[in-house]
C-alpha cells in the first residue's frame, strides 16, 4: 500500500492527539506535525493554573449540555472517544489521574507538563515527527483537494491529508494567534464571528472598584437578557453560581467566567441586568431579623454586626458605596438604611459595559462553521483531504474539563479519519 503523508497543524493538545491517532496501528501514514512555536502545547502547560484540567468525570449528556456553543456536533464525535476513553489512553501510558470537586480531573502530580510528556512521548514511538519553528503560511489545493502546504519560510511539504489544530485567538502569547481562520477562510470555509469566550466582565458602574480585590466563596448570579431589536420578546434569563472577584474594571471569577460565555452573543446587542446575591447562604429573612427588628445586639455598630456575615473588607466597601458611617450602631439604622443594605446584598444589580478583550479569554468563541464539518469524521464538507479539531471549530464549553477534552476528542478523531 502507497505511504501516505498527513500533515498537522499546530502542536497544541487537539494537533497532538490527532498525530496520536493518525500514526497509531497504521504503518501507511507518515504524519508530520507543523508548529510555529519552538516547543510543543504552550497553552496546554498553562491550563488549570498549571495543574492541566484535563477533562470531566462526567456522562456524555453533561458533556454535550455544559458545551455552550453547538455541543449536539460533539455528539458522534464522543461516542468514538469521550472522557473515558481519554482517561484509560493516558492510564495505560502511565499518567496516573484523580478526580477532585465537580467531576474536574487532574494529573495526581498536578503537573500540566507530565499530560504534556505523555503526549510527545507517545508520538515519539509512533515515529511521528515534530518540526518547530515551522508556521504554516497557506495551504494549496488542487482538482484532487490537498495537495501541498506553504511555510513562512517558503518551503513546501507535500501532503495527502491536513489536519487543521491552530487552536483559537485567546491567549496570543501561546501561539494561538488565529492563523488558521485566515488560512481556511482561503479554502472557502465560512469562519463563524471570533468573540472572548470564559473572560471576566467590564461594569458601568464606577463604584465598582471600591469593591477591587474582594473574593466571595459563593454567589448566585441571574442575568437578564433583553433583545434590543425584539423588545417584546420574553427576556432570556442566564442563572450561575459559585466564586466571584471584584476587579478594578468589573467581575471574575469562577462563575462570572462561565456566564461571560452565555453573554458574549449578546452584550452588543442587547439590555443586560446582571443582579447578583453576594450572601446566598443568608436568607433575607434573617437580614431583616438582623438588621430591621434589630433581634440581636441593638447596641453594636453597623460594622461589626455585618462582619459576622461577611468579610471585612467588603462591609467597609459596601457602606462606603451606601454612604453610611460604618460607626453607627445598629439601634440608630433607619428601616429604609436597612432595606438598602439588604437589597444591596441580596440583589445587587449591576450593568455589564463589555466583555475584556479576548487575549485575556480563557477560550475562543467562534470559529469554523460546524456547518461544513462532517461531525463523525471532522472532514471538511468543502476540501478533499482537509480536517479540523479543537478550538479552531466553533464549539466551546464552560469550565471544569470540557474545553480540553473537546480538543483530545477532535484530535483524536480528525486523526483516525484523515
Ligand atoms: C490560561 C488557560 C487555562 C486553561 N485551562 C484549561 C483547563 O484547565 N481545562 C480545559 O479543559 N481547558 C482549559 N483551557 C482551554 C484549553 O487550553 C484549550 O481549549 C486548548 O488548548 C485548545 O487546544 P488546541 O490544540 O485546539 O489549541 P492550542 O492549544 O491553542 O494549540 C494550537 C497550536 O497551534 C499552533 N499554531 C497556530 N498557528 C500556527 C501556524 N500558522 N503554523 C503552525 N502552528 C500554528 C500554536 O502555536 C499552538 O501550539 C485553558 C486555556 C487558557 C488560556
Amino acid at each position: 500500500m502507497k505511504e501516505r503523508t498527513i500533515v498537522v497543524v499546530g502542536a497544541g493538545p487537539a494537533g497532538l492527539m490527532a498525530a496520536i491517532s493518525a500514526s497509531q496501528n497504521n504503518n501507511n501514514n507518515r504524519v508530520i506535525v507543523l508548529e510555529k512555536n519552538s516547543e510543543a502545547g504552550k497553552k496546554l502547560l498553562l491550563t488549570g493554573g498549571g495543574r492541566c484540567n484535563v477533562t470531566n468525570n462526567c456522562n456524555v449528556d453533561q458533556l454535550i449540555k455544559n458545551t455552550v456553543t453547538n455541543g449536539k456536533f460533539l455528539f458522534s464525535c464522543f461516542n468514538i472517544f469521550n472522557n473515558d476513553d481519554l482517561m484509560k489512553f493516558f492510564e495505560n501510558y502511565g499518567l496516573k489521574l484523580k478526580i477532585e470537586e465537580g467531576g474536574k480531573v487532574f494529573p495526581t502530580s498536578d503537573k500540566a507538563r507530565d499530560v504534556l510528556y505523555i503526549l510527545l512521548e507517545t508520538l515519539e514511538s509512533n515515529g511521528v515527527k515534530i518540526w518547530y519553528d515551522s508556521e504554516v503560511e497557506k495551504i494549496n489545493i488542487n482538482e484532487n483537494g490537498i495537495s501541498e502546504i506553504t511555510l513562512r519560510n517558503k518551503n513546501i511539504i507535500k501532503a495527502d491529508s491536513v489536519i487543521i489544530a491552530t487552536g483559537g485567538m485567546s491567549y496570543p502569547k501561546t501561539g494561538s494567534t488565529g492563523d488558521g481562520y485566515r488560512i481556511v477562510k482561503e479554502l472557502g470555509h465560512a469562519v463563524v464571528d471570533i468573540k472572548p469566550g470564559l473572560v471576566p466582565i467590564e461594569i458601568k458602574e464606577g463604584w465598582i472598584k471600591s469593591l477591587m480585590g474582594i473574593s466571595l466563596e459563593s454567589t448566585n448570579i441571574v442575568c437578564n437578557v433583553k433583545d434590543i431589536e425584539k423588545p417584546n420578546k420574553k427576556p432570556k434569563t442566564i442563572k450561575w453560581t459559585g466564586p466571584l472577584i471584584f476587579t478594578h474594571y468589573g467581575i471574575s471569577g469562577p462563575a462570572v467566567l462561565n456566564i461571560s460565555s452565555y453573554l458574549n452573543k449578546h452584550i452588543n446587542n442587547s439590555i443586560i441586568d446582571i443582579i447578583i446575591d453576594i450572601v446566598p447562604n443568608v436568607s433575607e429573612q434573617e437580614l431583616e431579623n438582623i438588621l430591621v427588628s434589630k433581634e440581636f445586639e441593638k447596641n453594636e455598630t453597623i460594622f461589626k454586626t455585618l462582619s459576622k456575615i461577611l468579610p471585612k473588607n467588603l462591609v467597609t466597601a459596601l457602606l462606603d458605596v451606601l454612604e453610611l458611617n460604618k460607626d453607627k450602631k445598629l439601634s440608630d439604622i433607619s428601616k429604609e438604611e436597612s432595606n438598602k443594605i439588604i437589597t444591596n446584598l441580596k440583589t445587587l444589580k449591576l450593568t455589564p459595559k463589555d466583555l475584556r478583550s479576548i487575549s485575556e479569554a480563557i477560550i475562543t468563541s467562534g470559529g469554523i462553521s460546524t456547518k461544513e464539518i462532517d461531525p463523525k469524521t471532522m472532514a471538511s464538507k468543502l476540501v478533499e483531504g482537509l480536517y479540523f479539531a479543537g478550538e479552531i471549530i466553533d464549539v466551546d464549553a464552560i469550565t471544569g474539563g470540557y474545553n480540553l477534552q473537546i480538543a483530545f476528542t477532535t484530535g483524536y478523531v480528525a486523526g483516525l479519519n484523515a
